[in-house]
């Protein structure tokens, strides 16, 4: 038999390679504006057509490639941004793969012009599906002209993947604005079938920010409070709303060594930072810039993905947390803000390399006294039922409270020790006690028990994860997979392991050890559901949704009958939990029948 063995052509390989960096027009637009920043252009032009599936160009005025150069950089891996692995610990660029232009040329038709400073004239290519189908030399500024034209034109499943034109120029746009919002220094223009819908001048980041969202109905003028921070590992600086602009849309960006990103847990930190200052359901906006020495991030991220890894995410959580206060603070803006305890920073040790991590210099105004600021700190009206309702979210009310008595001896810890446990009905544990009797819910118990190991796994990312053998592939509806996708850095922190398969699939490669031989698809389906179902669910109330949520799949069934032994471990252990008597959604674990209630019976 002959060997079946083969190298795929390079024209395949790309194309292969493009549906993993070339998702849609916006990931197209991302690749193109980001090799023009990389060439120090100073005015970039955005041209589409069709919210980019006829025509997505970008024209701009950067140092241009010589003709040999501007072949090779369709080819795949080739790139002029680093040459060897350690470049990539150094990397201040934006692109470095080599992969983008070569992944758009498999699967649109081309056309570039380009030209550097130094040569009389540029050059001319056309490419598609990876051929080269012209090239003359030919007058042109300096500067690269780069027209993608009819963009999958040779991968139907792709097209017919895109949404509508509505949705894709939006997608464009916010692309365009994640870009254009760490770039003031650079003039942008876009233009969408021959309207200019946004033409931004070089200014301040401050002005840029305003322009920007200068025409939503909260425009940020006069709102935004300077945010400003250095230690030696990081550099924080930014803009954060007052507490009174937040809204239910507000604009949150994120951005590390000018590359947008995502990132739950810092955004944890600004929450916290404004608790108790904000409406239920409102959010602030927040625009932060953070600087880092690469190779403190995980540089080799994937293009299409927005969430990073830092390698000091906790003394980070903590610069921000403070410096967020310090800003609140400062603009008088946080009235529970005290600034006796909030002086010092406690920021953890970084593991490992202690010695370069200092206390954090704080850019402070030299006009700004606190205590001036702390005197005329004024209490807004209706301050405390703002707190009250802020509080009671967190920690919601049970409309099942057993009465006044029974709390107050259910907030001792469960007084269970020697005593004969009883399963009645295979649903209650029952336990006398020099009380009363103690009647127990065994699934609640079970789920309260799981439900503080998980959360406590979360917090400390030190998931028990399980790898399954032959990974399991989760197909979603598009709903399902837009939300899978914001849950994801949870999923993950409580020992999912999952990897996009397709543009509706994930590869479920591992699971929480504890979850047993539970279906993980269904798991992760009733997560998501349980999320959607949520009202208003926020971000940060997702750990503790998918704590319980696991919890509550994983614990023992009502009905089940246990062993004496099995009580007794439930029990102990329900014993040791924070709460023993609701679960985070106010569900009651046990109810304790006094010897009171139950003489008054007779
Ligand atoms: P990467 O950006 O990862 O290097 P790309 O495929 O995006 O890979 O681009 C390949 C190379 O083509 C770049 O390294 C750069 O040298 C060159 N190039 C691409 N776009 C431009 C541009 N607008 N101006 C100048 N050079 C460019
Ligand atoms: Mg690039």
């Amino acid at each position: 038999m002959s060997d079946i063995i083969h190298l795929l052509p390079d024209s395949v390989a790309n194309q292969i390679a493009a549906g993993e960096v070339i998702q849609r027009p916006a990931s197209c637009l991302k690749e193109l504006v980001e090799n023009s920043l990389d060439a120090g252009a100073k005015h970039i032009r955005v041209i589409v057509r069709d919210a980019g599936r006829t025509l997505l160009q970008v024209v701009d005025d950067g140092k241009g490639m010589s003709p040999t150069d501007a072949r090779m950089a369709f080819e795949r891996h080739a790139t002029s941004k680093i040459q060897q692995a350690s470049d990539l610990f150094q990397l201040r660029t934006m692109g470095f793969r080599g992969e983008a232009l070569a992944s758009i040329c498999a699967v649109a038709h081309v056309e570039v012009q380009t030209r550097r400073e130094e040569d009389e004239v540029g050059i001319r290519l056309e490419i598609a599906g990876s051929e080269v189908i012209s090239q003359e030399l030919v007058q042109c500024p300096v500067g690269t002209n780069m027209r993608v034209k009819n963009l999958f034109y040779n991968v139907p499943a792709r097209r017919k993947f895109l949404k509508t034109d509505q949705t894709e120029l939006r997608n464009l746009i916010t692309e365009y604005q994640r870009i254009v919002l760490v770039n003031p220094q650079v003039q942008f223009t876009f233009v969408s079938n021959d309207e200019i819908i946004s033409e931004l001048p070089t200014c301040t980041l401050k002005q840029r920010i305003e322009t920007v969202f200068g025409h939503s109905s909260k425009p940020y003028t006069g709102n935004l409070v300077d945010i400003a921070t250095e230690t030696e590992l990081i550099r924080i600086s930014g803009f954060i709303g007052k507490p009174e602009t937040a809204n239910k849309n507000s604009q949150q960006y994120m951005f590390v060594n000018n590359r947008y990103m995502r990132h739950p847990y810092f955004h944890k930190a600004l929450m916290t930072a404004y608790s108790g200052m904000l409406l239920p359901e409102h959010s602030p906006s927040y625009f932060l810039y953070f600087d880092i020495h690469p190779d403190a991030i995980d540089v080799n991220i994937h293009p299409t993905k927005t969430e990073i890894k830092f390698a000091d995410e906790q003394a980070i959580f903590q610069i921000l947390l403070a410096a967020t206060k310090e800003a609140l603070g400062k603009f008088n803006v946080a009235p529970s803000l005290d600034f006796t305890t909030e002086s010092h920073l406690d920021i953890p040790q970084r593991t490992n390399n202690i010695s370069s991590v200092s206390a954090p210099r704080m850019q402070l105004d030299p006009n700004y006294n606190p205590f001036k600021a702390q005197i005329s700190r004024k209490t807004p009206s209706g301050w405390n039922q703002l707190y009250e309702q802020s509080t009671d979210q967190a920690y919601p009310t049970p409309k099942n409270m057993p009465s006044a008595d029974i709390n107050v001896l259910f907030d001792a810890p469960l007084q269970i020790e020697n005593t004969p446990l009883i399963q009645w009905d295979n649903r209650y544990i029952i336990a006398p006690t020099p009380t009363g009797l103690i009647l127990i819910h065994q699934h609640r118990a079970h789920t309260c028990v799981l439900y503080n190991v998980l959360l406590e796994q979360i917090q400390n990312k030190q998931a028990a994860t399980q790898p399954l053998l032959f990974p399991e592939i989760l197909e979603l509806t598009q709903d399902d997979f837009n939300t899978l996708e914001l849950l994801l850095p949870e999923l993950l922190s409580v020992g999912f392991s999952l990897e996009q398969f397709s543009p509706i699939a994930y590869a479920i490669n591992a699971v929480p050890a504890l979850l047993g031989q539970k279906s993980p698809s269904n798991a992760i389906l009733q997560l998501i559901h349980k999320v959607q179902d949520t009202e208003h669910s926020a971000s940060e109330q997702w750990q503790e949704m998918i704590a319980l949520g696991l919890a509550e799949q994983m614990a023992i069934p009502q009905g089940k009958p246990l062993t004496e032994i099995e009580m007794r471990d439930l029990v102990e252990r329900l014993q040791q939990a924070s709460s023993s008597r609701h679960l985070p959604n106010g569900k009651t674990i046990s109810i304790l029948l006094s010897h009171e209630d139950i003489q008054k019976r007779f």
